[in-house]
């Protein structure tokens, strides 16, 4: 990889991956091409908090120079632009580390991302961050001369963005980097004053250390002569820990669209600064899109913490639990030591008081937006929904109010309204319901045409329909809401209460008694697969269903269960069958005992395929249906 002559640059290859992420960055990014700005003050400003957060152990790293800040200049005759900062700077190896591989862990989860299609790969990257790598969207050459603190010597990297760099040792005039970017021919634009100036301050306002740019001066001679004289651009108070009434709803945005990153807009957020016994401050906010690595639950990397403004640290994991993992922002607490380490913050107790009050604001911020802005919420609901649903199983306290944020599809929807909420279905339930009946299938026209909605349909009552596969696990801790229980439509014995009259309970009794001998035949053919025949009036439509007890697995979970590869306790089901149904009476009236356990198997097995689940045995199922369709 590295060839080493003396005197001469050594020169190195780009990990595959970073000429790939080079190529597709500067052609998607071209529209965008001013966040190479935002990136790289970013990383100088991250660079001076590592030498901050180093120098609470070893305060000699300041040396004589104590004031972090951030340098940026722009040299028309040359057709550069650097910007500099006095961080901790890189040593050799740190560079080829850092600069040469992309250390994310992501990247290669990223890159199988990317669809071809260039706007949606273009979020992808905005989301994935691309840094340093966006100059070259610019530049055609990049030099980095960086020295680490505590170090004599320098490195010089330089590249452009070919598939190699080289790197030299070098010499600096103290610690931190300059990163020079040699631009494009076409970028003649960016060599004026005026317009890097209002780049730097549309990306650099929340940026708590002075960002500077030299003065510019007409004549050429007269720059020699004096001192360079610089001047500030940014306005350096933190923009969390300004007033709220003084910050422009454009502020916030571009605050969340450096930190989090990503190039849309959020799609609300909450700012709360707490006074009393602790003081802190949040901002947070929720996104529009949902990043690519939403799913991978050990991947929480959304909440900055600071202490007293200074950066300690990203993915604190401490401070948002994990089904809300989309949300971005940071903490500012006033009371923790500067010190703080991870170990410290998994048993703090003011941090489980940041973090019990942050879920309070986040749940609270998304009833309003449910209630206020019923189109972003919808939006939030198809990103994050599936997500906030493993809320009632890791946060038992607040489960009611998570539950209300939650949409369902239902019985009740005809064409315009597909989601419905907990209070929604509450508020229309029928005269004498007491319970929520769901039901949950594999897939949303399985749960719509499944058996077990006849009896509803024919009262008219309405039925959640659950199919994504979170919800059967889900609904084993979400047990009530507003005090009314949850009730699965397929399993158990099926009480409709006070909601059927007593003419209809007279029916079903004298239904169940006019059935009593089909019901035994049918047992004794089905008596080692079947836990209980019953004849029920749960049913118009169909012949038969299976019925589980409360605490069994729905059939389509335990099929994706058995298909990744679980053990899957074996169970036996309630046959329920319809005595009204003609396939019924035309059994009814078989008097051969073979042909009959025929009928029943058959019956059982189409119960089975109805609700999603797996066949023991299907060439046996056809084959029993053929033989009975030729009699
Ligand atoms: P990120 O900032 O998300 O880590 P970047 O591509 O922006 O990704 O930067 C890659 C790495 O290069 C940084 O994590 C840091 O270690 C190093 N780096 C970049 N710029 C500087 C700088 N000005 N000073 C010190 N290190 C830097
Ligand atoms: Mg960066």
């Amino acid at each position: 990889m590295a060839k080493k002559a003396a005197g001469k640059p050594e020169s190195h290859e780009f990990q595959a991956e970073v000429s790939q992420l080079l190529n597709l960055m500067i052609h998607s990014l071209y529209s965008n091409k001013e966040i190479f700005m935002r990136e790289l003050i970013s990383n100088a400003s991250d660079a001076c908090d590592k030498l901050r957060f180093q120098a609470l152990q070893d305060a000699s790293l300041y040396g004589d120079d104590s004031e972090l800040k951030i340098h940026i200049s722009v040299d028309k005759k040359a057709k550069t632009i650097t910007v500099s900062d006095n961080g901790i700077g890189m040593n050799h190896d740190e560079v080829v580390a850092n600069i040469g591989t992309i250390a994310k862990s992501g990247t290669r989860e990223f890159l199988q991302s990317l669809t071809g299609d260039q706007a949606k790969d273009t979020q992808l990257i905005g989301q994935f961050g691309v840094g340093f790598y966006s100059s070259f969207i610019v530049a055609d050459k990049v030099t980095v001369l960086t020295r680490k603190a505590g170090d004599k010597k320098a490195v010089r990297w330089e590249s452009e963005g070919s598939g190699t760099y080289t790197l030299e040792n070098a010499e600096r005039a103290g610690r931190g980097t300059d990163v020079i970017l040699h631009l494009r021919k076409e970028e003649a634009e960016l060599l004026d004053n005026w317009r890097v100036r209002s780049i730097i301050r549309k990306y650099s306002d929340h940026i708590s250390l002075p960002i500077r740019m030299l003065k510019e001066t007409t004549d050429e001679k007269d720059k020699k002569a004096e001192e360079p004289e610089w001047e500030q651009v940014n306005n350096t108070t933190a923009l969390w820990a300004r007033a709220k009434k003084d910050i422009k709803e454009e502020e916030y945005k571009e605050f969340y669209k450096a930190i989090a990153p990503d190039f849309q807009d959020p799609l609300a957020w909450t700012h709360n600064r707490v006074e009393g016994k602790h003081e802190y401050t949040t901002l947070l906010y929720i996104p529009s899109q949902a990043p690519f690595d939403l799913w991978d639950r050990d991947h929480v990397h959304g909440i900055k913490l600071y202490v007293k403004r200074v950066f300690i640290m990203d993915d604190s994991e401490q401070l948002m639990p994990k089904y809300l993992r989309f949300v971005r922002g940071l903490v500012d607490s006033n009371d923790l030591p500067l010190n703080v380490s991870r170990e410290i913050l998994q048993s703090n107790k003011l941090i489980d008081s940041i973090r019990s009050g942050s879920v309070k604001k986040i749940l609270g911020l998304l009833e309003t937006m449910a209630k206020d802005k019923p189109e972003d919420y919808k939006k939030f609901w198809q990103n994050f929904g599936v997500v906030l649903k493993e809320g009632p199983a890791e946060d038992f306290a607040n489960k009611d109010q998570i539950a209300k944020l939650f949409m369902f599809h239902s019985t009740h929807e005809n064409g315009g309204e597909p989601y419905v909420k907990l209070d929604e279905y509450i508020a229309r339930m029928k005269e004498g319901q007491d319970k929520i009946y769901f039901i949950t299938a594999d897939s949303l026209s399985a749960a719509r045409n499944s058996p077990h909605l006849e009896a509803f349909k024919k009262r008219g009552i309405e039925v959640l329909l659950m199919s994504d596969r979170i919800d059967e696990w889900m609904m084993q801790f979400l047990t009530e809401y507003d005090g009314k229980k949850f009730v699965s439509v397929s399993k158990g014995d099926l009480d409709l209460g006070a909601l059927d009259s007593e003419e209809e309970k007279t029916h079903a009794k004298e239904v169940q008694e006019a059935a009593k001998d089909i019901v035994e035949r049918i047992k004794k053919a089905l008596a080692d697969k079947v836990e209980d025949v019953r004849a029920t009036t749960r049913l118009t439509d169909s012949p038969a269903c299976v019925v589980l007890k409360e605490n069994e697995m729905a059939l389509h979970m335990q099929r994706l269960m058995k298909q990744a590869g679980h053990e899957v306790p074996a169970i036996k089901p309630v046959l329920e069958i319809n005595p009204t149904h003609d396939l019924i009476k035309r059994i009814e009236a078989e008097k051969d005992d073979n042909v009959l356990a025929d009928w029943a198997g058959l019956l059982l097995d189409q119960a089975i395929v109805a609700e999603g689940g797996q066949l023991e045995n299907p060439a046996e199922f056809v084959k029993k249906l053929n033989k009975l369709l030729l009699t």
